[in-house]
């Protein structure tokens, strides 16, 4: 007989002593409570030093080693090497900040730890609160669906997929896209996010079958270029079937006429989808909701509340109007998870009828104790905060003799450089670049770059609760005293 058979021999992964794993959890939270306290006083970044990369090339560890020990491990291996997204002067990309109550609520959905897929479980519920709620926000029907996802890019994924299996004109499911049906089309402007047009390769549309509509000075997609490209694709036998407006571009946080969009897609019998990954969360202030104007009469929808809603990574939103062609793309029943009309299996709200996921986290518990506790107001008034933030930026730099804007700064982001008479845009690409790796290098702050029109800008995106005027202003005096140190340096 082997020990494994022994009863009393058996093991878990339970703690031997509750207590001592009892003490080191506070004293985890207390940690990163102190952490995120203090988040100010750090560098905003700093890499793993080349000489400590050898920590993560370790054999794999076949023998135990104390919890302790390996706690230590994060906080002197991990913890300080972090992207930097927790600093309030963290600008990049578009990437949230997180909260303390948050890293709770995620704390509390790990240690319930349900498969949030379906049956008869308290997740449901909460996941349809949640949905309900976003959609009274949105302006879309309580009869419409959702799903709370990884984020937008999966969002955009299953809002696109319902629009063509809906719109296709013939039975997508059974038949795949093998045929020689018409060509399926689908539209949005230039600057649409990459993830729309992963989205339309991973369905099968090929990524021709994207149509980038120019945009003008504004970086707002040009409808008469849309109306003129439907009619085009239409002359030539294909089949346009759906238009993904942006609310909120990723370059520069420009917003395509919604309502005119809707209306064009009205006309013409086409799906209506809106990447609104960040910019949809200007729906919450009233000061903002006109610019997101048709928003709430789009039949999809994606956003995600880990960028503007400062959520713990990772959540996101779709909505979609038709609850029946959202379940007619997803939905299929198996014996293993037929439902039942009491117990375990009678469903409360099923996820897996609405996306292809089966099992997936409690994401829901985190969004419904944040947007308890703080109330939508509060976070109406956090986006607010965020954009009067970037005019007051972008009026800083105007302001500024050695700074240029490079765009439009309508909704959180702002596009810059640093500007000397007489060089060429060529340097200036160059000088730029040096500027912002600098920022990023000597850990005083976090923007990201970007092209418009050929010119390198420094990107700063503000989707950061923790930001105060002070650090827009250590932005921009820092900006121009590391271009003039690198003209200084004969820089050219
Ligand atoms: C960030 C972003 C996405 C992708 O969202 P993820 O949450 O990163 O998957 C899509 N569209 C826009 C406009 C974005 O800003």
């Amino acid at each position: 007989m082997t020990h494994a058979q022994e009863p009393d021999l058996e093991i878990s992964l339970d703690p031997q002593d509750w207590e001592g794993l009892r003490r080191l959890g506070h004293r985890m939270v207390d940690d990163m409570l102190d952490y995120l306290r203090t988040v100010r006083d750090r560098p905003v970044w700093q890499p793993l030093p080349d000489d400590l990369s050898h920590l993560f090339d370790q054999p794999l560890p076949l023998d135990p080693e104390p919890a302790e020990a390996v706690y230590e491990r994060f906080r002197t291996d991990i913890l300080p090497y972090q992207l930097g997204n927790t600093h309030p002067r963290f600008w990049g990309w578009v990437i949230g900040t997180g909260s303390p109550l948050g890293m709770l609520g995620a704390m509390l959905a790990a240690g319930v730890n349900p498969n949030a897929w379906g049956g008869n479980q308290v997740a449901g519920h909460v996941e349809r609160q949640v949905l309900a709620w976003l959609k009274e926000a949105f302006g879309f029907p309580p009869e419409s669906s959702g799903l709370l996802v990884s984020g937008a890019s999966m969002a955009n994924l299953l809002a696109l997929a319902v629009a063509r299996n809906d719109r296709a004109g013939f039975d997508v499911r059974d038949r795949g896209l093998q045929g020689s049906d018409p060509q399926l089309r689908v539209y949005a402007s230039a600057e649409v996010h990459s993830s729309a047009q992963k989205a339309v390769e991973l369905l099968g549309l090929g990524a021709r079958s994207l149509r980038k509509i120019p945009v003008g000075a504004d970086f707002r997609m040009d409808l008469a270029a849309l109306r003129g490209g439907v009619d085009q694709d239409l002359a030539a036998g294909d089949r346009p079937i759906c238009v993904i407006g942006t609310a909120g571009t990723v370059n520069t946080g420009a917003v395509d006429d919604l309502d005119g969009l809707a209306r064009f897609c009205r006309e013409r019998g086409l799906w209506f989808h809106v990447d609104g990954a960040f910019g949809a969360l200007a729906v919450l202030s009233p000061t903002l909701r006109p610019g997101v104007k048709g928003i709430e009469q789009a039949d999809s929808v994606a956003f995600d509340l880990h960028k503007w809603m400062y959520m713990p990574y990772d959540v996101g939103c779709v909505l979609v109007r038709d609850e029946t062609a959202h379940r007619g793309t997803f939905s299929l029943t198996p014996h293993y998870l037929a439902q039942a009309a009491r117990g375990l299996a009678h469903p409360v709200f099923s996820p897996s009828d609405y996306g292809p996921e089966l099992s997936r986290s409690f994401r829901a518990l985190k969004v419904w104790m944040l947007l308890r506790t703080f109330g939508f107001s509060h976070y109406a008034r956090l986006v607010q905060q965020n954009v009067d933030q970037a005019a007051w930026l972008a009026q800083r730099v105007d302001r500024e003799p050695r700074l240029e804007r490079l765009a439009p700064a309508p909704l959180n982001i702002v596009c810059f450089r640093f500007t000397a008479p007489g060089m060429s845009d060529e340097s200036l690409n160059a000088l730029n670049q040096e500027v912002l790796i600098r920022l990023q290098e000597r850990g005083i702050a976090a923007p990201t770059q970007t092209t418009l029109h050929g010119r390198f800008a420094i990107r700063v995106a503000i989707t950061n609760h923790r930001s105060r005027r002070e650090d827009f202003e250590l932005l921009v005096r820092e900006s121009v005293r590391l271009g003039d140190e690198m003209l200084a340096e004969g820089f050219a």
